[in-house]
Parts: structure tokens; C-alpha cells; sequence
């Protein structure tokens, strides 16, 4: 190693710094532009197109169309050392009344991820101006598909084998797109007044989509023919209802339900209701609670009525929880840039992300940046302050980089050391798509339920419903 210490970190760093600034008003147009074109998760090809172009002026090498649309660029250090993965997220939500919505799609920037693609390029320009210095690589991954929206089109690609997961990065994590990564860190934004909070949390979730199925007949003549199969969707919602305190309030849990089917025509009983439900919780023993709940009620809806309900369960994410060490280096970066009094503390937040998986396989880096309005996914959600949103996010993670590769990679090093003391057997030498299976594992499955047999009151508590796949999971997850 040559020798830089602390102060040659610090002039690395400014190097950085004037390197994104030179680029400021470009970093600033790619983000208004992104805002200004949304595209729905692994749909986000024009967004995939702009990260691709700026690889190729930046001169990394990259891969293109991971799980469907993710870019995936390296720049390597001037030794082999960790692999520091910077993310922007790629994909918009669905809300058409927003005002920058897509006409033609609905898609719209509510979460602010427009932002995130420019402080990624933002954080490659800067890193690139000292990776000389660097005593490992840099991966840079515009991720596609963090939200759940458009679960059914991704169903469909899902059951033709184009995906294997419903999120971007569960896809990526499982495809091995993260198999050469040691580390990964992002800045999103958000409406709140602080300039930066880091080392939030977030709920994990779980997504189920019930089919009730009875039988048709005609609502007036002979409406003792039918099964209502809607009328078993609304006693399994009431039967949630029934059961929301037995919720622990340290356990974060949200359950939330539409109804996106409940019947064709008001002259017919309903002989299909669909429901699909979000399931939400802190830890993964109180998830699998929380869908336990969930479960007995489809179950109760179908056994009420004699019809039949078909469980189809996703994990959805997992529970979200930041590295210790890399939160200290975001917070001290965030301080020097900021100051100390526009850096927040972390909070527990009922919302979900798929970097809660990845975080479940290597150590994370998530913190939130300001420089927007209004309540996330809401219409009034906007990015009004790019620099705060992109700009200021981009040096932030440079000098996180730098602190973690430069000096022989000692903060990197260190911070994967500091994981295994705290995770024994973690990561055991096994690719990070392999270890992620093995997390997932038991939670996916189909259960169906068939209330017209149901016989669980006449026996001994046994019945005939079959199950592939059970919402179990290994022991012990509940720590992550
Ligand atoms: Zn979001
Ligand atoms: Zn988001």
C-alpha cells in the first residue's frame, strides 16, 4: 500500500467532491428528465438506456438486461480488495392522478428512485476521479422493480421463467447479480425535514393472493344454487379485522387487502373473488404470525360459505435492518457534509424494500436524503430539490466508498469482519444467491382450502386441505 493516511483520505475526497460538481448541471437534468419519463419495475427500458449511455461515456464496462432491465457496471481499483456495490433504483410506482404521471401508463416518480439513478452516476464520475487509490472495485447497479406494483403482469413472467422473484433485487440476488459484491449501498429520498437520517429499519413483508371459488347461478331465481364466493372474501377481510389487536405494537405488523375481483355481474352470485393481501411485520417470526392470521381467515371465509380458497403466498421482502459499521460511516460523512445538526437518528418504519433481502446476505447501507414533498406514493409525493436528492447523495456515498477502500480496503475489511463476529457461520464461503435461498426457503408455496369438505368440526382437528409449500421458515430468522 502507499501509505495515504487520513489526510491524503481527505484530499481523495474533495478530489471527488469537485469531480461530481463538474458535472453538476448534467446530474441534475438526468434526474428531472428520469422524473419526467417514469417506467414501472422491469419495464424501466429508457431508463436502463440513459444509465447504459453514461457507462459508456464513463468508459465502464458493463452487463445489461439483468433480470430483465438491470445495468450492472465495474470499475476496479488499483488492487483486488472488497467489491462495493453503489445502487439507484430504475423503477416509478403506479398513481395516475400524480402530476408528472405517464399518461399513457399511470407510471409516476412517487418514491423519488429518479433521484437515486443520479447520485449512482453521480457517486461512478466522482469514484472514478480517485480509483487509482482504491484497493478494490466498484459496482455500480441501476436495479430494476423495488416496488410491488404490477404483480400479476409479473406473475406471468415469473410463470413463463423470465423471473424468478416479484422485486428487482430478490431477482438479481437469486440470478447471482450480487454473487461478486461484498456490500452494497444506496440514498433514497423523502419528504422529511432533515437533510439525512440514517440507520432506519423496515418492516419485512409477505404477499398473498386468495381465490375464492363457489358457484354461480342466477341471484333471483334461484339464488340457493350459488356459492358466493365474494361473500367468503368478505368474511376472510372481516376475519382480519377481527384479529388486528392481537398484533404486538413492537412488531410493526400492517395488513392491508383489495378486493381487485368480486363478482361480474350483480344478476349472477359471485362464483370468484379474489383478494390479495400485504402482510407486513418487523421480524420474520412475527411475519409468519401475521400470515398464520391470514391464512385461518381465508380458511374461515371458504368454510362459511363451502367454497374453495387457494392461497397463493410470496415472500415479498425481507425484514430491513442497516449494517451497525456502515451506518457510522454514512453518519460521519453525513455530518462533515451537512453538518451535525441535519443528521437524524434512525426510526423503525412500517414500509418495506427489497434491499431488506440483500441486507439479509451482506452488509447494507440505505439512508434517506430530503429534497422532496408530501407523503411517499402519494400524488403529492415530489423531488423538488435535486441537489439534496442526487447531488449531495452522490458525494455521500464517494466518500463512503473512500473511506471503505482506501488504505488497503481497511474499512471494508473491518466492517465485514465486524458482520461475521455478529453473524457466526455468516457467509460460510457460499455465493450470495445461495445463502438467499436458503432464507427464502418455506415462506413461497400454494395452500388450498376446501370449505365443502372441511370436517375439521367433526374430527379430530385434522382436515383434507393440501399444502405445497407452507408459510415456515428455518429457526432463527427472526434475529435478522
Ligand atoms: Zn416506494
Ligand atoms: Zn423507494
Amino acid at each position: 500500500m502507499s501509505g495515504t493516511g487520513s489526510a491524503s483520505v481527505a484530499r481523495l475526497k474533495e478530489r471527488a467532491r469537485a469531480a461530481i460538481e463538474g458535472y453538476r448541471e448534467r446530474l441534475l437534468d438526468l434526474s428531472e428528465d428520469l422524473q419526467r419519463h417514469p417506467e414501472t419495475g422491469f419495464r424501466e427500458h429508457r431508463t436502463a438506456a440513459k444509465v447504459a449511455g453514461w457507462f459508456t461515456e464513463l468508459e465502464l464496462p458493463f452487463e445489461s438486461g439483468l433480470s430483465l432491465t438491470g445495468v450492472k457496471a465495474r470499475m476496479s481499483g488499483r488492487t483486488q480488495g472488497p467489491t462495493v456495490a453503489v445502487l439507484g433504483e430504475l423503477d416509478a410506482l403506479v398513481l395516475p392522478r400524480h402530476p408528472l404521471a405517464d399518461p399513457e401508463t399511470g407510471a409516476a416518480h412517487a418514491c423519488g428512485h429518479h433521484a437515486q439513478v443520479a447520485s449512482m452516476i453521480g457517486a461512478a464520475i466522482g469514484l472514478a476521479a480517485v480509483r487509482q487509490h482504491l484497493d478494490g472495485d466498484v459496482a455500480f447497479l441501476a436495479v430494476p422493480a423495488e416496488e410491488s406494483v404490477e404483480l400479476e403482469w409479473r406473475r406471468t413472467r415469473v410463470r413463463a421463467g423470465g423471473l424468478t422473484h416479484l422485486v428487482g433485487k430478490a431477482d438479481l440476488l437469486a440470478r447471482g447479480a450480487f454473487d461478486d459484491v461484498d456490500m452494497a449501498m444506496l440514498v433514497h429520498t423523502s419528504g422529511q425535514p432533515a437533510r439525512l437520517s440514517v440507520g432506519d429499519s423496515h418492516n419485512g413483508s409477505v404477499v398473498k393472493r386468495i381465490v375464492f371459488t363457489g358457484r354461480s347461478s342466477h341471484a333471483g331465481s334461484s339464488p340457493w344454487h350459488g356459492v358466493n364466493a365474494l361473500k367468503a372474501a368478505m368474511l376472510a377481510i372481516s376475519a382480519i379485522d377481527a384479529q388486528r389487536d392481537t398484533f404486538r405494537d413492537e412488531d410493526a405488523v400492517r395488513v392491508n387487502a383489495v378486493l381487485p375481483h368480486g363478482g361480474d355481474a350483480p344478476t349472477a352470485v359471485p362464483d370468484r373473488a379474489e383478494l390479495e393481501v400485504v402482510i407486513r411485520a418487523r421480524t420474520l417470526d412475527a411475519l409468519r404470525g401475521a400470515c398464520a392470521v391470514v391464512d385461518r381467515a381465508a380458511r374461515a371465509g371458504a368454510v362459511a360459505l363451502g367454497a374453495r380458497a387457494t392461497v397463493e403466498t410470496t415472500l415479498n421482502y425481507l425484514p430491513h435492518h442497516q449494517d451497525p459499521a456502515l451506518t457510522e460511516l454514512a453518519r460521519a460523512n453525513g455530518t462533515a457534509l451537512f453538518g451535525p445538526d441535519a443528521v437524524a437518528p434512525g426510526r423503525h418504519l412500517g414500509a418495506s424494500t427489497d434491499m431488506g433481502d440483500l441486507g439479509a446476505v451482506m452488509p447494507v447501507l440505505h439512508p434517506f436524503t430530503g429534497g422532496a414533498t408530501g407523503d411517499a406514493h402519494s400524488v403529492d409525493y415530489l423531488v423538488t430539490d435535486h441537489v439534496l436528492a442526487a447531488l449531495e447523495p452522490a458525494v455521500l456515498m464517494a466518500w463512503c466508498v473512500i473511506d471503505l477502500l482506501a488504505d488497503g480496503a481497511a474499512g471494508a475489511y473491518d466492517t465485514l469482519a465486524r458482520r461475521a463476529a455478529r453473524t457466526p457461520g455468516e457467509p460460510d464461503g457460499r455465493p450470495a444467491a445461495e445463502r438467499y435461498g436458503d432464507l427464502r426457503a418455506g415462506f413461497d408455496g400454494l395452500t388450498h382450502y376446501d370449505g365443502a369438505r372441511d370436517d375439521t368440526g367433526r374430527h379430530d382437528g385434522t382436515h383434507d386441505d393440501t399444502t405445497h409449500g407452507t408459510a415456515r421458515g428455518t429457526e432463527g430468522e427472526g434475529e435478522l
